[in-house]
C-alpha cells in the first residue's frame, strides 16, 4: 500500500509518500518562517498564499524522490482540518484534484489524528490502547487512543496550548520566532529554579491544563532575570505541569500499554526526558516520535491516511475543510459547560 500525504494546516507546506509497512519513501517540507517572522506569528493570508505556491512543486519533488508516479499511489490523504482554514482548503483541494485525476480514493485526515498516530509510524510495536499527551501549537490534550478513529479525551487546556505558551514566552523574551526551539536553546544556558513561576492547576483533581497564568507571570518577570534564566524557569514550570497532569491521567487509564507524546512540543528534550522518567516510574513503555515527526509534516498525514485506508475509511470528494475538528466530539460537547 502506498499513500500520498499532504499537509498545509498552519505554516508548513508538506508532501510525503509512505507505505503501509511504514517506509517513508519521501518527505518534503517547506517552512514559512521567513515570511511570518516580521509579524512575530503566523499570518493566515500569507500562509494560504504560500501553500498555493509551494504545494504543487513539493508533490512533484516527493513523487520524484520516491521514484513513483501518481498512478502507483493507492490513496491520497490530505489534512482536512483543524487549522487555518485558507491553508487547509489549499491542501484539501489539491488532494481532491490529485485523487480525482488519478482515479484514487481520498482520505480526509484530521491533523490531530496525524499527530496522534505518528508514534505508530515510528514504532511498529506500539499497540492500542495508549495514553497520548498531544502537545502542539494549538492543542494540549490527554487522550486515550483506543484505535484508529477512536479517541477518548481525558483532559484539555482551559486556556492556552503549551506550544502557544512557548511561542509567547519567546516573544516576551525577545528570542524570536518560531518560539519553541528558541526557548529550549536559551533554557540550556539558564537555571530552571532561578525565577519562581506558578504551576497552574498543579495537583488539581481533574487532569486539565492551564498556561495563561504562567505566561502572564513570565510577562511580569521580564527584566528581573536574564532571558536564559527566565526561559529555563518557564520551561521547567511547563514540564512540571505536563508531568503532574499526565500522572493523574495515567491513574485513570490503567488499560494504557504505553505513555506516548506527540505534537510540536514533544520535540523538546526536557519534556521528553521528564515524561520518560514518569513512564518508567509506572513501569510503562515510553514512545516519542523522532523530532522531525513531532512538528508538522506530511509523513504523519500519509501514515494516518494509511491506517484509515487499511480500515476501509475513505471520504467523498465533496468533503469540507474544517477550521475546528475535535478528535473526541463527545468531550468537546461538554466543553461549553465548563472545560
Ligand atoms: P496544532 O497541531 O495544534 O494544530 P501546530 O500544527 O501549529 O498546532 P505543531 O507544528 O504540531 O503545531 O507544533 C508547533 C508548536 O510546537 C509551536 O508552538 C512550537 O513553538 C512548538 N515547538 C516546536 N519545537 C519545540 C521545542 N523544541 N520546544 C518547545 N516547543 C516546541
Ligand atoms: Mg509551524
Ligand atoms: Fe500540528
Amino acid at each position: 500500500m502506498l499513500i500520498l500525504g499532504l499537509e498545509s494546516s498552519c505554516d508548513e507546506t508538506a508532501a510525503a509518500l509512505v507505505t503501509g509497512d511504514r517506509r517513508v519513501l519521501a518527505h518534503r517540507l517547506l517552512g514559512q518562517e521567513a515570511a511570518h517572522r516580521p509579524y512575530g506569528g503566523v499570518v493566515p493570508e500569507i500562509a494560504a498564499r504560500a501553500h498555493v505556491e509551494a504545494l504543487g512543486p513539493l508533490v512533484t519533488a516527493a513523487l520524484d524522490e520516491a521514484g513513483v508516479t501518481l498512478s502507483e499511489v493507492d490513496a491520497v490523504a490530505a489534512t482536512a482540518g483543524p487549522g487555518l482554514i485558507g491553508g487547509v482548503m489549499v491542501g484539501l483541494v489539491m488532494g481532491k484534484a490529485l485523487a480525482h485525476a488519478a482515479g484514487k480514493p481520498l482520505v480526509a485526515v484530521n491533523h490531530l489524528e496525524g499527530h496522534a498516530l505518528s508514534p505508530r509510524l515510528a514504532d511498529p510495536t506500539l499497540e492500542f490502547p495508549y495514553l497520548l499527551l498531544l502537545v502542539s501549537g494549538g492543542h494540549c490534550q490527554l487522550l486515550l487512543v483506543e484505535g484508529v478513529g477512536r479517541y477518548r479525551r481525558l483532559a484539555t487546556t482551559i486556556d492556552d496550548a503549551a506550544g502557544e505558551a512557548f511561542d509567547k514566552t519567546a516573544k516576551l523574551l525577545g528570542l524570536g520566532f518560531p518560539g519553541g526551539p528558541a526557548v529550549e536553546r536559551a533554557a540550556l544556558e539558564g537555571d530552571p529554579y532561578s525565577v519562581p513561576l506558578p504551576r497552574p492547576l498543579l495537583r488539581s483533581g481533574e487532569p486539565h491544563f492551564s498556561f495563561a497564568g504562567l505566561k502572564a507571570a513570565v510577562a511580569r518577570a521580564v527584566g528581573s532575570a536574564t532571558p536564559e534564566d527566565l526561559a529555563a524557569s518557564f520551561q521547567q514550570a511547563v514540564v512540571d505541569c505536563l508531568v503532574d497532569r499526565t500522572r493523574l491521567a495515567l491513574s485513570r487509564a490503567p488499560q494504557a500499554t504505553a505513555l506516548v507524546v506527540a505534537g510540536g512540543v514533544a520535540a523538546n528534550a526536557a519534556v521528553r526526558g521528564a515524561l520518560e522518567a514518569l513512564a518508567s516510574q509506572h513501569d510503562l513503555r515510553f514512545v516519542a516520535p523522532p523530532l522531525w515527526l513531532c512538528t508538522d509534516n506530511a509523513a504523519m498525514i500519509a501514515w494516518a491516511g494509511a491506517e484509515r485506508f487499511a480500515a476501509g475509511l475513505t471520504d467523498p470528494l465533496d468533503t469540507m475543510a474544517r477550521p475546528r475538528w475535535p478528535l473526541d466530539p463527545e468531550a468537546e460537547a461538554v466543553r461549553g459547560a465548563g472545560v
